[in-house]
């Protein structure tokens, strides 16, 4: 028998590797049915190991086989019914902003695309956002605000031809191991080509590190600054791009000056030597092809929109922006932040790359989408959203696909605005999450191995998910779900798709919509696209208006941007230390992130036994000489306290953290694991620009237990 064989993209990180996935059945356990795709441009064949275990994760026992309402299953009718009668209800009763959606970087494009079509064309709310917005929101918006449009200038290959890489808040070795990989793979190939990675921690990723500043959390802006300052005293400025192709360098270079006056203030503002800041001063200096990577560490943070706008700054001033191995290039998390960002899917966007601020935008999304209801402005971040939430004002909240019980800070709140929330309706794959088990009505869902549709990944690459499996019990499709709802309210013709490639073909044609070449995400070329060509669609990068079907490699090579004289901009920046200082009465920081071989909240890499050896347990990072004072041992058990709340872990001693700093996983939960809630430990402070929490800093104190 031939093998049935699906080139599909794996569902964890921003890479968006290709996989090849067999069915099972028919390799009789021969062959692994999961391996790289060779043709994907994204990882050539590689893949790590999260995603070699895909295989191991399909066969879940924890399936949600059928709709329930309150405990009991029910038929999907029911569960339609019990929905829509809701929403009219409370919108009918309260308006369209007592409804939202709460999505996930983890759906397909198709998903996110009628589920904003819903909310911001129909319902009439812009309460659309999405655990995204906790990955890369604050990239976002430094991107727009710089080049008028949320627009990743490089690519892939950019990080295997620049001869310097600088790696700010990022251990890709364990986010983005096939990224990592090309680039120490690179690295070896060309010994000249330097990495320097900024981060308060000594990460895996420094293993192939020239220079680690090990900089005080939060301080990245000043490290920018003093480059921006530097570029002026190195004479490396590109005065004619600058005059040509951008505005306001005068006022950014000023501010950086104010702020980080020389070497000597930066170094102490950012706690390494001055040695250390002028190393990598004269190799940026030095060196033209140099790319800037930056992800969570910059992104999760009260001034994350600064800190990416003093790295742009510094691209921009020297003309490093739209040439090969060159710009500033920020990596999501998830496997389709990219492609709920194209949509529209965050509060504060319209659709296809438009926001209700985008002159004439809201009047031509209604034209197009033939919209009854429209959305006027935005609606409520995720951290507002749950807020609006425990204060009665949004009493309907449809959650996708995404686990904010264990993954928003300050999780007592999350839990408060779920008990009190009148209709909780929760659409997953799994039955028993933290957050399913908060629900009123559960949807189950379509996982991985049976969707069918597309990711954007953190290239702008888009590129098919396919569904090889059978849906099992009752599980169906988030966008078929989205539709039958919308059908139900009375939307019938606006949503009467029948496969995600119709869904995907109308998507671009409202990219594409009465555009005079002013819209960055243009994938007209797709707007009539037909079954087989959806079938056979090859990854390629956006933009792909008509006429450019290879897509487009790298951005802004002819230096116009998206702005309305099409300049780029600089911003002035004023480098700010976290929120929350530490004090005597919650002396640490608190920093969170990943390890290698888990995903989020473990739903999924939970259930493979391979991906759990190489971390069984959460645990708290802690210095020696913190360790030594207040008398804890390698797994000693340590209470962790905020003011929000606290947390039971076992101790790690390391020197990967610097006195004073500690650091946890965030993927361990109460459901899953019997485990805390480090999230629990996180206020929810915010970016007051692009609305993301500051993940990265919470002060805490620790204590050694000695009874529980
Ligand atoms: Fe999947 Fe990311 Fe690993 Fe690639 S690097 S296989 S996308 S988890």
């Amino acid at each position: 028998m031939t093998a049935t064989t699906s080139k599909t993209t794996c569902p964890y990180c921003g890479v968006g590797c290709g996989v090849n996935f067999t069915l099972p059945s028919q390799v009789g356990g021969a062959v692994p049915p999961v391996s790289g795709d060779n043709s994907h441009p994204a990882n050539f064949g590689r893949l790590c190991v999260k995603g070699s275990s895909l295989a191991q994760t399909i066969q879940s026992n924890d399936r949600l086989l059928s709709p329930m309402v309150e405990g009991h299953a029910v038929s999907w009718s029911e569960a339609i019914d019990t929905i829509s009668s809701k929403i009219a209800d409370v919108v009918k009763t309260h308006g369209p902003d007592a409804f939202a959606f709460y999505l996930s970087g983890q759906i397909l494009t198709e998903d996110y695309y009628v589920a904003n079509k819903l909310a911001k064309g129909f319902i009439g709310t812009a309460n659309v956002d999405t655990n995204s917005r906790l990955c890369m929101a604050s990239a976002v918006v430094g991107y727009k605000r710089a080049f008028g449009s949320d627009t990743v200038p490089c690519n892939y290959e950019d990080l295997e031809l620049c001869d310097l890489l600088i790696m700010v808040g990022s251990n890709a070795a364990w986010t983005h191991p096939v990224l990592y990989q090309r680039i120490a793979a690179a690295k070896q190939r060309r010994p000249n080509m330097k990495v320097v990675v900024v981060d308060p921690r000594k990460t895996a990723t420094c293993d192939i590190a020239d220079l680690h500043l090990a900089i005080n959390p939060g301080t990245d802006a000043a490290i920018f600054s003093f480059l921006l300052q530097h570029s002026v005293q190195a004479g490396i400025l590109d005065s004619d791009f600058i005059a040509d192709h951008t505005n306001g360098f005068k006022e950014a270079l000023n501010q950086a000056n104010e702020s980080t006056p020389n070497l000597i203030s930066t170094a102490d503002f950012c706690g390494v030597s001055e040695q250390e800041v002028m190393i990598l001063a004269n190799w940026w200096s030095d060196t033209a092809k140099t790319v800037t990577f930056y992800s969570q560490g910059v992104n999760q943070s009260s001034s994350g929109v600064d800190k990416c706008n003093a790295i742009i700054n510094c691209h921009l001033a020297t003309g490093r922006i739209g040439k090969e191995g060159a710009g500033p290039f920020s990596i999501t998390g998830q496997p389709n932040a990219m492609g709920g960002r194209e949509v529209g899917g965050l509060a504060n966007q319209l659709a296809a790359h438009m926001d209700f601020a985008t002159p004439g935008a809201q009047d031509l999304v209604q034209r197009f989408w033939q919209a009854p209801n429209m959305a006027t402005e935005n609606g409520l971040k995720a951290v507002d959203l749950f807020q609006a939430i425990e204060e009665g004002k949004v009493k309907v909240v449809w959650i996708m696909s995404t686990n904010p019980m264990v993954s928003l800070p300050d999780t007592a709140q999350v839990r408060r605005a779920l008990e009190k929330c009148e209709l909780v309706i929760v659409s997953d794959c799994k039955a028993h999450t933290d957050t399913t088990a908060m629900a009123d009505v559960l949807l189950p869902a379509t996982g991985w191995s049976e969707k069918d549709g597309t990711v954007t990944n953190s290239e702008r690459r888009i590129s098919r998910q396919r569904g090889l499996l059978p849906a099992p019990g009752e599980a169906k499709h988030d966008w078929w779900a989205i539709c039958e709802v919308a059908k139900t309210l009375g939307f019938r013709d606006a949503f009467a798709f029948r496969t995600p490639c119709e869904i995907f073909a109308e998507h671009a044609a409202l990219s594409a919509f009465e555009n005079n070449g002013k819209r960055d995400f243009d994938i007209g070329h797709f707007s009539s696209i037909n079954k087989d060509e959806y079938e056979n669609l090859v990854p390629v990068q956006w933009p792909v208006p008509k006429g450019r079907p290879e897509g487009t490699k790298r951005m802004f090579e002819d230096g116009r941007f998206f702005t309305p004289d099409s300049r780029a901009r600089f911003i002035p920046v004023t480098p700010k230390k976290p929120v929350n200082a530490p004090t005597s009465e919650w002396p640490f920081v608190l920093n969170t992130g990943r390890v290698r071989d888990q995903w989020h909240t473990m739903t999924r890499t939970g259930d493979a036994a391979l991906l759990t050896k190489h971390t069984d347990q959460p645990y708290v990072e802690i210095h020696p000489k913190d360790a030594n004072q207040l008398g804890i041992e390698d797994k000693t058990l340590v209470r962790l306290t905020s003011p929000q709340g606290e947390a039971l872990l076992k101790a790690k001693v390391s020197r990967a953290v610097s006195p004073g700093n500690v650091f946890t996983p965030i993927h361990w939960t109460q459901q899953f694991a019997n485990a805390s809630v480090v999230s629990n430990l996180i206020p929810s402070l915010v970016d007051p620009l692009s609305g993301q929490p500051e993940s990265k800093h919470a002060r805490i104190k620790l204590e050694a237990v000695t009874n529980i």
